[in-house]
């Protein structure tokens, strides 16, 4: 597939089906589902309109058009049935107007899918993803092996891009429940004795962790209406040498995601603890080469920015897509690992402790189908 054929096609989210004739006029409202999750997400969607509907004649629900009801489509089938592997997740559901529907799915949605398939002209099926979505990356499972795990780790070194913090560049440091809150020694990398449970820090390599965003801070403190929070903020003393694990790594063209360094770090970040016996590797080799720490994305990047996980077209990863890397970098929440214990050693300062007062939570969600046997 030609680059510029795809970055047509990306202009729209319903690029993938880019022959389809557009009708501005609605063709369904809510109403018309009888799935309540499906009937939710279809009047977020819609517009409220004075006509009737033109499918079950009823006013006062949100309207869509042809566009919006496959933007619907997309969303709860598609992104609703995505499912994680150990490393990266896939749709277990696609459509397009080619494939018949044969997917088996509960009573309450059947007549939804009947009506979606008539309309649009659709079929839904269980979607057979392309391997690298599930793990299957070249660079990944050689960091898996031990054996061939110093090699990626010394491309890891070499390529990725270095940063510079300074004074200038202040960033947040949480502690729930601190003996001492105005003690500035109590926002520095826990004492040894605490070391190794976390993404980065392996026993006996104490490591603070901070974040520029407070709301992934307080996240990842897994903080509870009863707990005593305090946000300490922090400023390095001098300029500080960072491996920026956060960035998109440029690629050759030539490189498909099945050998992409890029996608291999993007999974390890994005994975759960079985992945930290390797982050803490590539920590340890940062700082064994002399860097102060790391930036790294944050686990919660796509909660903090209601993102899809590895969104596609055709396959393709948008991180592979010149004209997508920007808002793909966008959908990353960097936050910074400083080895060693860097308000002893001199390197940062704490210049402000406030205290923290959660008073309300949101949640932003949508919905996806219950699937009659789980998948294919
Ligand atoms: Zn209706």
């Amino acid at each position: 597939m030609k680059p510029r054929l795809i970055a047509s096609f990306f202009k729209s989210l319903f690029s993938r089906m880019g022959h389809f004739a557009r009708a501005p006029n609605p063709m369904a409202c809510s109403n018309c589902f009888s799935d309540k999750g499906l009937r939710f997400d279809a009047e977020r969607f819609g517009r409220k309109r004075s006509a009737a509907c033109p499918n079950c004649h009823a006013i006062g629900y949100g309207q869509l058009t042809r566009d919006q009801l496959l933007s619907l489509s997309d969303r709860f089938f598609v992104w609703g049935s995505i499912q994680r592997a150990t490393y990266g997740a896939a749709p277990l559901v696609q459509f397009n107007d080619v494939r018949p529907t044969c997917i088996e799915v509960e009573p309450w949605l059947k007549p939804d899918v009947s009506l979606l398939e008539r309309l649009l002209g659709i079929g839904f099926f269980y979607y057979d993803p392309r391997l690298w979505m599930i793990g299957e990356v070249e660079p990944l499972k050689a960091l898996q092996r031990k054996k061939q795990r110093s090699r990626i780790l010394k491309r890891i070194l070499k390529e990725y891009p270095e940063r510079s913090i300074g004074p200038a560049d202040t960033f947040f440091r949480i502690r729930v429940n601190p003996a001492r809150p105005n003690d500035p020694s109590q926002y520095d990398s826990p004492p040894v004795a605490f070391t190794g449970n976390g993404r980065l820090d392996s026993p006996g390599k104490p490591i603070l962790y901070g974040s520029s965003d407070l709301e992934i801070c307080v996240h990842e403190c897994r903080v509870s209406a009863e707990d005593e929070v305090f946000a300490a903020t922090l400023a390095p003393l001098r300029d500080l040498r960072l491996l920026d694990l956060s960035a998109l790594l440029p690629e050759e063209d030539s490189i498909t995601e099945f050998e992409s360094l890029d996608m291999a770090v993007h999974m390890l970040f994005l994975a759960g603890q079985h992945a930290y016996n390797i982050t803490r590797t590539i920590s340890e080799s940062a700082h064994s080469a002399g860097f102060d720490g790391v930036i790294y994305p944050s686990y919660f990047s796509l909660l903090r920015t209601g993102a899809m996980p590895f969104e596609t077209t055709w396959g393709i990863s948008h991180r592979r897509i010149k004209q997508l890397q920007k808002d793909e970098q966008e959908k990353s929440i960097p936050n910074i690992a400083l080895f060693g214990w860097p308000i002893a050693e001199g390197k940062v300062s704490v210049d402000c402790i406030n205290r923290v007062i959660i008073s309300r939570v949101a949640y932003g969600f949508h919905f996806g189908p219950t699937l009659s046997n789980g998948g294919p």
